[in-house]
């Protein structure tokens, strides 16, 4: 979306008007990134991104907090060149390539903190086309030029039309680019029906359909493939939006089972998140920053029926008003978990499979 400021101001100032949290877009003007903080001439055009579904406008709000004290530098932290980025939680402004090496180096940090790469690890990476695994492909590269090990892309069309479509001819091309092997699986071959199939018999709450069925593929291509982790775009956003869900619907023993499953079982192929300390907001500029397309208008039609989006659009508004909330919910996420997991290990719990299994 485009908009043309009434006047000069700070474009913080702009977003809140439109009652849109920071934390939901990500700005540009003459197609280059800018943080919120630099301010705008009357009638210059500002591109509002939004990186994955168009929330609603709420009400306009003012500037509070943080956002009503920061103010915007010339410079990034590290050189002279011009911001891209201002990150609210470390008051720092930042140039692209300072932005990269910052990401880089901290999901380099979060893969070696919980183990999750070896060398000669088989890694099918969960490539959805959009900005998540479009960042966590273009990551797990970098870390592939320091620690040699196997990458094939594994793709789902869940057949939901005008979505995917899009997403995954970008999928094919950037795993062209990048050498990688591609994996294409269609819902309708692999489960013999699509999500908007089932949406047309009257289900509700499509997300839970389409994860259930989504991990299934996963998990059971990644078996026959001989792929020992299966590598997922989650980020930070999404272990808080999960966080929360579980203690919403009363679910804990979910907190347990986030990374590996509740009872180890050789059947399923651990999931690795390389991407879970990081905003979702930088993993999107770091992927708008490669070249990755946003098409506002483009989006599932099913998100906003689940609960999650109802979460997501209140942890944006916390986050914009005391940043470091997804974060300190993350760590509270963690901290849970063990105490949890620990308790499930105490009761010394079996898996039963049945013959399909
Ligand atoms: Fe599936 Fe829901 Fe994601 Fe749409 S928003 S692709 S239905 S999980």
């Amino acid at each position: 979306m485009k908009i043309a400021a009434s006047s000069e101001m700070r474009l913080i100032e702009l977003l809140h008007d439109l009652g849109i949290p920071a934390e939901a877009v990500f700005l540009s003007i003459d197609e280059k990134l800018v943080p919120e903080t630099a301010s705008v001439q009357k009638g210059q055009e500002v591109e509002i991104i939004y990186y994955k579904h168009v929330p609603p406008l709420s009400s306009p709000q003012e500037p509070r907090g943080h956002w009503k004290r920061a103010e915007y530098s010339k410079e990034c932290a590290h050189c002279k060149s011009t911001p891209v980025i201002y990150l609210p939680y470390a008051n720092q402004h930042l140039c692209s390539k300072h932005f990269k090496e910052l990401f880089e180096k901290r999901v380099k940090r979060t893969v070696r903190e919980y183990h999750m790469l070896n060398k000669g690890d088989n890694v099918g990476i969960a490539l959805s086309g959009g900005k998540d695994s479009y960042a966590l492909l273009h990551t797990l590269s970098k870390i592939r030029e320091s620690l040699p090990f196997e990458m094939v892309a594994l793709t789902i069309d869940e057949g939901i039309p005008g979505y995917r479509d899009k997403a995954i001819e970008n999928a094919r091309k950037r795993c062209e680019e990048l050498g990688i092997t591609q994996h294409v699986y269609t819902f309708k071959e692999e489960h013999g029906t699509t999500i908007s199939e089932i949406g047309k018999k009257g289900k509700e709450n499509l997300c839970s359909y389409c994860g259930v069925l989504r991990r299934k593929i996963l998990n059971t291509k990644a078996r026959e493939l001989g792929l020992n982790k299966v590598a997922i775009g989650h980020n930070l956003d999404d272990v808080a939006q999960t966080a929360m869900l579980n203690l919403i619907r009363n679910e804990p023993l979910r907190f347990a089972r986030f990374n590996e499953p509740l009872i180890e079982n050789e059947k399923f192929i651990p999931r690795i998140r390389p991407l879970r300390n990081i905003r979702e907001k930088e993993v999107a500029a770091y992927a708008f920053l490669h070249g990755h397309q946003y098409n506002s208008g483009c989006c599932c039609p099913h998100a906003t029926s689940a609960l999650r989006w109802s979460v997501r659009h209140e942890l944006n508004s916390l986050e914009d008003q005391y940043p470091g909330t997804k974060s300190k919910i993350a760590s509270s996420f963690n901290t849970l978990q063990k105490i949890v997991k620990d308790s499930v290990k105490e009761k010394n719990l079996k898996l039963n499979s049945s013959k399909e299994c």
